[in-house]
């Protein structure tokens, strides 16, 4: 062993399958989630739609954790008005909903049908869920499951309007398709 080597190995990755219109795919290994509800959402409404989220990814092979420290987190997941969440970034502003990549990390590149695709660590990262965008709690919990899925290594965009990683929300769906599910899982 090299006492003071920076180099790390990484396990190599085979994709079955690709469904994003960007060519990077992530691993999020800590999965936990700190979450706080400033102002907009009822409680309750705030609590279902991230336990909806979380299990659907679970379901999915994706599990994650609760946790009660922000210390101990990875994932940031915060709820409120948009005028409250440009506080914490303001490119809320442009965006129905955000995920932000705080760090990360390059762990390597695989190829899938000659493509390159580059692979990351999503090391730290904060999501921000406005409320002003949908009337029907579907919206909501399509808004939430395609956010807790970026922030799960879900990089970019479905491009079928079915799948909840599709580009645009939509309060049609909220249940994830084979497709969501296939493109995350492989990373885990
Ligand atoms: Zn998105």
């Amino acid at each position: 062993m090299l006492l003071g080597s920076t180099q790390t190995v990484y396990a190599s990755v085979s994709l079955n399958c690709f469904y994003s219109d960007q060519n990077i795919i992530a691993k999020n290994s800590g999965r936990n989630i700190y979450s706080l509800l400033y102002d907009g959402f009822s409680a309750s409404d705030f609590s279902d739609y991230r336990s909806n989220a979380r299990t659907q990814w679970s379901n999915a092979g994706v599990s994650s954790s609760y946790v009660s420290r922000l210390y101990d987190s990875n994932i940031e997941l915060y709820g409120g008005k948009e005028s409250t969440l440009s506080q914490i970034d303001a490119d809320i502003e442009s965006y129905w909903a955000l995920t932000i990549n705080v760090v990360n990390s390059k762990t390597g590149t695989t190829t899938y049908q000659g493509k390159t695709i580059s692979l990351y660590e999503l090391n730290r990262v904060q999501v921000l869920c406005p409320t002003h965008l949908f009337t029907s709690p579907n919206g909501y919990k399509n808004m939430f499951t395609h956010e807790l899925g970026h922030s799960l290594g879900w990089i970019g965009h479905s491009s079928d309007s079915d799948d909840v990683m599709y580009g645009t929300a939509g309060s049609s769906r909220n249940t994830l398709t084979t497709r969501d599910k296939d493109h995350l899982k492989q990373m885990y």
